[in-house]
């Protein structure tokens, strides 16, 4: 059964490679990040690699 590995991956586990909408480049290790825009009416939900989660003290969602 493969239904313990996502329960694993969907608990801060790096989601590995993608696009960081930080620093507008792919990385590795990005993590999704919620993003609440006050005044665009709309959220919106990003990555950003681990440098950019420290340089902007982002909280993954996962870590909510
Ligand atoms: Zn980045």
């Amino acid at each position: 059964m493969d239904e313990s590995t996502q329960t694993e991956a969907a608990e801060g586990t790096p989601t590995g490679y993608g696009y960081c909408s930080w620093h507008k480049r792919f990385a590795d290790d990005v993590r999704l990040i919620d993003v609440i825009e006050q005044g665009s009416g709309s959220g919106g939900t990003h990555y950003a690699c681990s440098p950019c989660r420290e340089a902007y003290g982002l909280v993954p969602f996962a870590d909510r």
